[in-house]
Parts: C-alpha cells; sequence; structure tokens
C-alpha cells in the first residue's frame, strides 16, 4: 500500500469533481500511465482481472472450443465456460509450468477458435511458437498474464504479444488498484468494443448495441493505482532480493525442485514456488505446509486443485489428459513472498522446510501426495 497521505492527497479532487467513476480523469490518467510504464499501445481498464478475460473473450467473438491449461487460478476456466465455450485442456512444459506447446496441435479441431495460455509465475509462454500456429489455424489467442505485470520478453513489454492479454490488479498481485485489472491489445478497433461492454454494451444515451457487462473500474481504484505505480519498480527490486535469498538457501536442497528462470525474461518476482519430490525429500508437500502453518506461515498450494478436476465440472473433464499438470499440482507451494519480508523471516522460512525433510519414510507404494 503507499503511504496513507498519498492516497488521500490523490483522490481530494473527487470530493470536488464528485466524479467517482464512469471513466473519470484518474482512469483516464492511469490508462496512459499504464500505457507508457507496460510499453503497449493500447489498454482498456477493468475493475478486476476476471471480467477483463471474460470481456475480452466475448469481444473476440469466440466460438466452440478454446485450448488452455488446467494449471491455473479458476478464473482462466470459468472466463471460458462463463462464455459458453469449450475448454479443452492441454498439458504444461514441465518446467516452466506454462502450455506444452508440442502438445496444442493434436487438440484442434474444426470447432476450436482460440488458445487462452497463462504466463505462470511469471514465466513467458512460448510466444514465437504460439504465434506460429494460431497463424496456421486461423485462431486468437488471449494471453492470461495476471502473473506478469512490469515484465519484459526479449525487452519488449509482455502486454504485447497474441490478440490480447490480460493483467489483474487484485491485491495480492506485484501492482494493485486493490481490485483491478487490464487488457492490452494491439488492434485499435477492440477497443471501442471493450468500452462499451464494460459499460453495459450502451453507445449512446439512447443506444445500447451489445449485451454488456458492468465493468468499469472506479475512481479510489484508479488512484490507489496512480500511488502504486510510483513505487512499482522499487518493490519489485525487493522482491528480486527476497527470491534471491530464498534461492540461495533453498539451491541444493535434494528432492526440492525450484524454478529454472527462462533467459530473455526481465522477472517481476511475484511467486516462489518449491516443488517437493517426496521419494527424495522424504516428506510431503502437504506435510512442509502444515509445518508452516503450525507457525502461522501461510504458504499457498498455487495452482492445487487443477481447474480440470473442480466440483462443478464433475465429469466433464479427464485428468489423465494432463498428467505433467496433475504432478506438479500435487508437489507445488508457493511460499510467502513480498517486498518487507525480512531476511530472518525468509530464514525462518527455509529452516522449517529442511527440517521437515525425511520426516516420513516412504515405503513401496507409498510415495503418493495426499
Ligand atoms: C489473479 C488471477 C486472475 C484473476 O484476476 P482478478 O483480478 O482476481 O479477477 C486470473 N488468472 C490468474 C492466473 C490469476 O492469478
Amino acid at each position: 500500500m503507499p503511504p496513507l497521505e498519498e492516497y488521500v492527497e490523490e483522490i481530494r479532487e473527487l470530493w470536488e469533481s464528485h466524479m467517482l467513476t464512469n471513466m473519470g480523469v484518474k482512469h483516464n490518467e492511469l490508462e496512459k500511465r499504464l500505457r507508457e510504464y507496460m510499453g503497449v499501445k493500447n489498454v482498456s481498464l477493468m475493475v478486476n482481472g476476471h471480467l477483463a478475460l471474460e470481456l475480452v473473450i466475448q469481444a473476440m467473438g469466440l466460438s466452440g472450443e478454446v485450448i488452455t491449461t488446467p494449471f491455473t487460478f479458476a478464473s482462466t476456466t470459468h472466463a471460458i465456460v462463463r462464455n459458453g465455450l469449450t475448454p479443452v485442456f492441454c498439458d504444461i512444459n514441465s518446467e516452466t509450468y506454462t502450455i506444452d506447446v508440442e502438445k496444442i496441435e493434436m487438440l484442434i479441431t474444426d470447432k476450436t477458435s482460440a488458445i487462452i495460455p497463462v504466463h505462470v509465475y511469471g514465466n513467458i509462454c512460448d510466444i514465437e511458437k504460439i504465434d506460429q500456429l494460431a497463424k496456421k489455424y486461423g485462431l486468437k489467442v488471449i494471453y492470461d498474464a495476471a502473473h506478469a505485470f512490469g515484465e519484459s520478453y526479449k525487452g519488449l513489454g509482455v502486454g504485447n504479444f497474441g490478440d490480447a492479454s490480460m493483467f489483474s490488479f487484485h491485491a495480492t498481485k506485484v501492482f494493485n488498484t486493490i481490485e483491478g485489472g487490464v487488457i492490452c491489445f494491439p488492434e485499435d478497433e477492440l477497443g471501442l468494443e471493450l468500452y462499451r461492454l464494460k459499460n453495459f454494451g450502451i453507445r449512446g444515451p439512447e443506444k445500447v448495441d451489445y449485451v454488456g457487462s458492468n465493468a468499469k473500474m472506479n475512481e479510489f481504484q484508479a488512484a490507489m493505482g496512480l500511488c502504486n505505480l510510483r513505487y512499482v519498480d522499487e518493490e519489485i527490486a525487493k522482491r528480486k532480493s527476497v527470491y534471491e535469498h530464498y534461492l540461495s538457501r533453498l539451491r541444493d536442497v535434494k528432492g526440492i525442485r525450484l524454478m529454472k528462470q527462462q533467459e530473455n525474461v526481465e522477472y517481476n518476482y511475484a511467486y516462489f514456488p518449491v516443488i517437493f519430490d517426496e521419494k527424495i525429500f522424504g516428506s510431503t508437500r502437504n506435510d512442509v505446509f502444515d509445518a508452516l502453518e503450525k507457525e502461522n506461515i501461510f504458504a499457498r498450494k498455487y495452482f492445487y486443485p487443477l481447474t480440470n478436476t473442480y466440483d462443478c465440472f464433475h465429469g466433464k473433464y479427464d485428468v489423465n489428459a494432463t498428467p505433467i499438470a496433475l504432478y506438479i499440482s500435487q508437489r507445488v507451494l508457493t511460499l510467502p513472498i513480498f517486498a518487507d519480508l525480512s531476511v530472518e523471516n525468509v530464514d525462518k522460512i527455509c529452516d522449517i522446510i529442511l527440517s521437515s525433510k525425511g520426516n516420513r519414510i516412504f515405503g513401496a507404494g507409498q510415495g503418493e501426495s495426499r
């Protein structure tokens, strides 16, 4: 959060103008600053990341099937299903946890209209290969870039790839507007459609063109964003040093697999995922989770369960079609990481992890993660 006084200063003029929402001055200023910061051509702010995703899918007029991954937050799959589309789940790459581009092509049918991949933990999908497939089969590509704010790939802002990218500005993300989100897109025409879809499909006072939603970002959210944007580089730098301390403590531990950073990616250090191989580590991801929880440290099983195993989709999808995603989701823990996390606390977390090593002896057939 920014200093309180700074936020108060930022919202002071709202008391004078009484303009609280509907694409006001703060909203427009944040759009301008984000275009600059993210190095993208067009942006459309939304009340949250999820509705941003729902509306950009609607704006593209997709139909039939959409290829995506189950190793993601509920939002990605739900946005597809809530648009009346069928998600087709592709497995993930075991090193980057993003969509396995070698397995996309065999899932493409004559009903496929788009690919919605996720830049998981800020790892960037294989955009070159995805681009190539999209061109070959005439598919749209929308990136769920909720984890990738502030990142660049080969020196280019990550919001520049595909037909659109969604970034989330939820309170838990690297950059927040309390709740919020944005769509970045290269084609100008999409802007007008998004603008209308987030405002009930209204074209003019007496003309309603689309069955739109209400997803406008209000002025208080935008003011929070304007304040937080001033600190985001500093926040990322601090996260980086937390990340590196974790790395130095956990790098050489047998049975722990850490994320390998991609070349060409400037990271935002939003997540520190750890994969526990119970056979070598000698205890499970859940054992470590419980040991941390006992000390009031809340790591996240992120992403567990896979979206294709949710109760709301019972019987619809075959989890065995995505075995790597299943393996990772049963063994991953994302450790606490934020700018002000102290070295002492990182040490404490690592000490607890290391002391849970080998607490469980695995015999034949007992190696399953619960
Ligand atoms: C946070 C998140 C979203 C949803 O964003 P909200 O702003 O919370 O609606 C979507 N996808 C992923 C991968 C996320 O982490």
